[in-house]
Formats: structure tokens, C-alpha cells, sequence
């Protein structure tokens, strides 16, 4: 088997194996990686899935990725250290589970990909020397996932910029304290903003002298451990080729393109539930195949979703034969009857959210989160408009309710407990730079920090 090769959705940069485009993060172009074809795998082998761990589900699948760039046995290894906390899947009701994808050091399913990732970046990093500075922006979870994915990597510096005061104290918490090759920088501006400053980075030649990276959904390597879980899901809960419904609590659509990906991989999809907070440019156009983002971006209880153009659309337009550009410009729309007959998607208000969290507990005696619910609401609107069936269901949970105590305990009337994993970060002292939402001052402080280097 050749070298998989991945072409930037823009289709202006040369193809490019996965080592060179997980280093690059985004194209020159300005697009995202995708591979150029989906390696394939079959129900013998997803029923084979069945009987093993996560992390070697994991390495069954990732393989398929770096065939010819990483070799089989170091990356059992690099699964091994990445995945060594549990995929939980409890029954709802009768064909209706909860897949739960908080149990990683930082809580949330951003652990799932940045776990690998970093295994990754060291590797990659061996192999072709030098220094790599990560910039990321987060709504919350990535930012915490990241510092603590690459604290303390040799040849990684992390810079993690966030909205002030839009994260909550526990996720803030989770990234203001760790510190080494970790700096955390506060913006009095909006998730958006922080994206836009790190978009910008990438592309300023004066910053050209130092090596700058993505940990966001930009980077393919964010994406394709993401499609691992559906997989899981599917070798415990499903007949072998039997079909099945995912509802994905959605932000940027990188949880939701990793079902994408999966499902191009050969797993059997019936429908992707995509549901959306108040940020509803998603489902606008789905309904009416006119793309608009939300600018600025709307602030809700869900808020690593709080976002107004998710950055991978681009890659979902691309899947479904289109061309959409970074500004979120469709040169070339996508088949949207085929995009209409795959996915669903809703847009859940935060009053919606917080009576469904209320009446989840009451009805089932679980415990979600403003996240997992938003996607349980989705999957509740898409119920309503096609029949369920025997079609199994997984409603992904995508963060634990301890990670927004103020909110759960306003809705249900008492504080989730906070994991052990989670409480040793929370009580170290915080430590964090601040700046406006300015880019000028941004790069200053970029260079700032790399002069001699
Ligand atoms: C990031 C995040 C999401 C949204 O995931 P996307 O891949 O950005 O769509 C949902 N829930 C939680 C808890 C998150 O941290």
C-alpha cells in the first residue's frame, strides 16, 4: 500500500503526507487537510473490534492513517500512553446509550485527539529535529487538553489563548496552572477574536522565523483520532453492518467530522445528529443551503460551542463534493441532498438546554452536562421527524459535569463531584498573561518571547 497523501480543501497547496501536514497544521493555502482517499475498513474487521481495549481499536484504525509514516509497533506504543482511561457506555433506554468521553486527564473529549496528538508531535519532532510552538485558541476544553497533553514534551512550547469571560473557572483553572513550556494568555475578547489573532500568526510573514502549529481542528491529526470512538461504539452496540444514529454536541465539527471520516472509513451511519447552541449557521444552511455565519459569535451555556464559523465545514463541504473557503465562501457547493439525507442538526437555546439537563435527571437518574444535553435535545428533535426504530443510538457526552459545577448545580439543585483526576489542577496557584484583543499586540508578544530562537 502507497503513502497516504493529504490535499488541503483549498486545492492550491501540493499533497503532502500526514507527517508534513500534522506539522504544518493548516495549508499554505489557507485550507485544511483531508486524506485524498478514505483507507477502508470492513464489518469483519469492526466486528473484530469488539473484543478489544480502546487503545487498540485505536491502533486498528490510526494504522490505516500513518501506513508508511509511522511504524506499526512504535504507534501501539504511542496508543498505549495516549488512551489509558475508559470509554464508559451506559443504556439510557432500551437501544439509546450514552457514550462518555470525559474520563481523560482534563475531562472533556478534546483528550481523545490531543492525547494523540501530542505522542505525535514528539515523534514527528524527533524525526525531523527543531522546535515547534503550538498556538491554539479555545472556548474552554482544548486549551486545558492541550497544556496538559504537551506540558513538559521536549521541543514543544504551547500558547493557549482564551476568552477571559467566557471559559469557566474550572476549565480556566485546568489551563492557568501548569506552567514550564505551557503560557496561557487571557483575551478581553471573544472565542472568535482568540481564533482570528492565531489564524493571523499563521499567516504573518514577520513570524516567519519561528515554527508555529496547530493543536486546534484545523490540524488533521485533531481529526482522526476523533473518528476511533464511532468505531468503538459500534463494535459493542451494534450488529456487525447494522447501522447507527450518533448525536454530536457541535462547535467547530470536528467531533462530528470524526463520524464523518469514520463512516467514509465504511462504518455503517444511518444519520449524524449535529445539534448547535444558538450559534446556528449549521443548520441555516442545511435548511436553506445559503451559508451564513454568526458574527461575533453568540455566548451560551455551552460554551466550548460557542462558535460562530466553525473552521470545518470546509472539510465537510469538501466531503460532500463542494469547495468552501476559509472565510466560509462556497465556490462550489456541495451535494447538499446527499449532506440533507446523512445529517441533522438542530439549534438548541440555552433554555432548552437547561430544561432538558432538568428533565434527563428526573427521568433517568444520569447526569449531563450543558454539552451532552444540547445533544440529547438534538437527538429528541431529530426523533421527532424520523423514527428511531432498532436503530441503535449514542448520544456523546463530551465533557463531565464537574467542569461546569455553577451551571449543573443552578439546573439540578447540587454540585456534580469533581473527578480525582481533576482536583489536584484545580487547587495549584494560577498563573496567566492578559492582552486585549489586538493583534499587534499579540505578535509583540510572540516575538517577544521566541527573540534568540
Ligand atoms: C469542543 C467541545 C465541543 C464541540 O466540539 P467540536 O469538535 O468543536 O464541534 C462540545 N463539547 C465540549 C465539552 C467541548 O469541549
Amino acid at each position: 500500500m502507497s503513502t497516504l497523501l493529504f490535499r488541503s480543501t483549498n486545492g492550491q497547496s501540493p499533497a503532502i503526507n500526514l507527517r508534513e501536514a500534522f506539522l504544518a497544521g493548516q495549508a499554505p493555502d489557507r485550507g485544511l487537510y483531508l486524506p485524498e482517499r478514505f483507507p477502508h475498513i470492513t464489518p469483519a474487521e469492526i466486528a473484530e473490534f469488539a473484543g478489544l481495549p480502546y487503545r487498540q481499536v485505536a491502533f486498528r484504525v490510526l494504522r490505516k492513517f500513518t501506513d508508511g509514516v509511522i511504524q506499526d509497533d512504535a504507534l501501539a506504543v504511542m496508543c498505549d500512553q495516549a488512551y489509558d482511561f475508559g470509554v464508559p457506555l451506559e443504556v439510557i433506554q432500551r437501544g439509546v446509550y450514552l457514550m462518555r468521553l470525559d474520563q481523560g486527564p482534563t475531562a472533556s473529549f478534546k483528550d481523545f485527539a490531543v492525547q494523540m496528538m501530542a505522542q505525535m508531535f514528539a515523534r514527528f519532532l524527533q524525526e525531523v529535529g527543531g522546535q515547534v510552538t503550538i498556538l491554539t485558541a479555545t472556548s474552554g476544553d482544548t486549551g486545558a487538553a492541550v497544556a496538559h497533553a504537551f506540558h513538559e514534551v521536549p521541543g514543544v512550547r504551547v500558547i493557549v489563548l482564551f476568552p477571559l469571560a467566557e471559559v469557566s473557572e474550572s476549565q480556566r483553572k485546568l489551563m492557568t496552572t501548569l506552567k514550564e513550556n505551557v503560557r496561557t494568555v487571557a483575551v478581553d475578547g471573544k472565542f472568535d477574536d482568540c481564533q482570528a489573532m492565531v489564524k493571523r500568526a499563521f499567516a504573518d510573514p514577520a513570524l516567519e522565523h519561528i515554527h508555529l502549529s496547530s493543536a486546534n481542528s484545523i490540524n488533521i491529526g485533531r481529526l482522526l483520532p476523533q473518528s476511533v470512538y464511532y468505531f468503538y461504539a459500534a463494535s459493542r452496540l451494534a450488529w456487525p453492518g447494522q447501522p447507527m444514529v450518533f448525536s454530536i454536541p457541535s462547535g467547530n465539527f470536528g467531533d462530528m467530522m470524526g463520524a464523518v471520516v469514520a463512516r467514509e472509513m465504511g462504518l455503517p451511519v444511518r444519520k449524524i445528529i449535529a445539534p448547535v447552541n444558538d450559534n446556528d449557521s449549521f443548520p441555516r444552511y442545511l435548511a436553506s443551503g445559503s451559508y451564513e455565519k454568526v458574527s461575533p459569535s453568540r455566548n451560551s451555556v455551552s460554551n466550548a460551542m460557542n462558535v460562530g464559523h466553525p473552521s470545518n465545514l470546509a472539510r465537510l463541504v469538501a466531503v460532500y463534493g463542494g469547495h468552501m473557503d476559509e472565510t466560509g465562501k462556497i465556490h462550489r457547493p456541495p451535494d447538499l441532498v446527499a449532506m440533507r439525507r446523512d445529517i441533522f442538526s438542530s439549534s438548541i437555546t440555552d433554555e432548552r438546554t437547561r430544561t432538558s439537563l432538568r428533565e434527563f435527571w428526573n427521568k433517568y437518574q444520569i447526569l449531563l452536562e450543558p454539552h451532552g444535553v444540547v445533544a440529547w435535545q438534538g437527538f429528541l428533535d431529530w426523533c421527532a421527524v424520523e423514527p428511531l426504530g432498532n436503530t441503535p443510538a449514542v448520544i456523546v457526552e463530551t465533557a463531565n459535569p464537574a467542569k461546569f459545577p455553577e451551571e449543573v448545580e443552578k439546573v439540578v439543585g447540587w454540585a456534580p463531584d469533581v473527578p480525582a483526576a481533576m482536583t489536584a489542577g484545580l487547587q495549584m496557584p494560577e498563573d496567566y498573561d492578559r492582552m486585549g484583543a489586538d493583534y499587534e499586540q499579540f505578535r509583540a508578544y510572540l516575538l517577544a518571547r521566541h527573540a534568540g530562537n
